[in-house]
């Protein structure tokens, strides 16, 4: 295995156990170093600092451990049994769930990895070179840890390692067919890790769903944003007279559609294939409950000014609109939008409305997206329910 030494006054982060070593940290030459291979960094003097996996990009080092361990088999499989416990002990399999993240990247000290479990399948996303090259050893620990309770591990990394034309998504144990039928909360969703947006469903939303199911009975819902309708599902089945759910994407709707279906809750639901930005400025109908959850309107920092203007119009628009007492649930899911950002993009949206607004509750991302205390990048995911007079 190749060493890498860092600069001399360039450790602080790696010593505050900070996940990531950028490539201007690096002493030595990295040239002869391939893309994923797996690295010993130490300091200049040559002590052992981490172990980790290199790539030649602005994120050089991806630590998987500050320990001086192997990076084999068997550590795979001790850190998958590490993030599976957390998540049995978390309630997360039972009658009523069976979709959750198993492996949530820096949250389980595996930076690169992403593993969520669709009611018998795990897919496997992989954003880091090393990590793809340790497929093998990752399922077989998925095998080892999950026992029966795992059918299939599907392999899922094309659209997130673009760079390797060679990378095909394809099953590396078992294989089940598409769509699958997963639960959360009870309510019943066809999945479809193929040909669905990142690993076929939004896990994230998990508990801010079941909260809006709390608010949900006798109420008329506009959910944006929709995607698979996983917002839709739970005001519905909590009672909601009227859920009418909106998506620029055909498929998406189509995907809706289905899960509304297999609920048997289509008498009390409808769909608007539009974009969301448009259809906000002025609402055909009123509705006592609105859902805003756009994707991440800003990837990185260069893009946050305008991000902000987006969410303030988006959220403006619905505060003006909604009945008189009603409640938005408002996201973004933008990393560099942090908490305090957004609600303060939230206040202007208020002012610009012109109405009173209230904060009921502080949402964010659940438990099984932990974020590494180590790497508070890893935070990403925060949502307001707010209540307009
Ligand atoms: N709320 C969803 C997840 C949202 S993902 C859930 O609980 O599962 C973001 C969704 O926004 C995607 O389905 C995407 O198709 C849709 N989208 C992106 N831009 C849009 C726009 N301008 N108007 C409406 N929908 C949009």
């Amino acid at each position: 295995m190749k060493t890498i030494r860092i600069h001399k006054h360039k450790t602080d982060s790696i010593l505050r156990r900070h996940p990531w070593i950028f490539s201007g940290a690096i002493a030595d030459s990295t040239d002869d170093l391939s893309d994923g291979e797996t690295v010993t960094v130490t300091d200049a003097k040559g002590r052992f600092l981490a172990r980790g996996h290199f790539q030649h990009a602005t994120i050089a080092v991806r630590v998987l451990s500050f320990e001086d361990v192997e990076i084999d088999a068997a550590f795979f499989q001790s850190a998958l049994k590490r993030a599976i416990e957390l998540r049995k002990s978390m309630q997360l399999f039972t009658k009523e769930n069976s979709i959750c993240r198993l492996v949530h990247g820096e949250g389980d000290s595996l930076p690169g990895l992403v593993v969520d479990f669709y009611n018998g399948t795990a897919v496997v996303q992989c954003h880091s070179l090393g990590m793809y090259a340790n497929i093998e050893h990752i399922s077989n620990g998925l095998i080892a840890v999950l026992g029966k309770s795992l059918k299939a591990v599907y392999s899922k990394s094309s659209d997130t390692l673009p760079q390797r034309a060679d990378i095909v998504d394809a099953y590396v144990y078992g294989k089940c067919e598409t769509p699958h039928i997963a639960k959360e909360h009870g309510v019943s969703l066809s999945i479809d890790w193929v040909t669905g947006q990142k690993t076929g469903f939004f896990i994230d939303q998990r508990e801010n769903r079941f909260l809006l199911g709390k608010y949900s009975e006798g109420k008329k819902v506009l959910n944006t944003f929709c995607y698979s309708g996983g917002f839709s599902l739970l005001a519905l089945k909590h009672g909601a007279s009227l859920v009418h759910s909106l998506d620029s994407s055909k498929k998406a709707i189509v995907l809706t559609e289905e899960n509304v279906r297999i609920n048997g809750f289509e008498d009390r639901h409808g769909s608007i294939v539009a974009d969301a930005m448009e259809y906000m400025k002025d609402l055909p109908e009123d509705y006592d409950i609105i859902i805003l959850d756009p994707p991440a309107f800003a990837k990185h920092r260069e893009k946050r000014h305008k991000a902000i203007q987006g969410y303030k119009r988006l959220n403006a628009h619905a505060i003006r609109q909604i009945k008189p007492g009603g409640i938005i649930f408002t996201f973004s899911c933008s990393q560099v939008v942090d908490k305090y950002l957004f609600n303060n993009t939230i206040i202007a949206a208020a002012i610009e409305a012109g109405r009173n607004v209230r904060i009921l509750e502080q949402l964010h991302q659940p438990a099984d997206h932990p974020i590494n205390a180590f790497h508070p990048e890893g935070e990403y995911l925060k949502g307001l329910v707010i209540q307009v007079d």
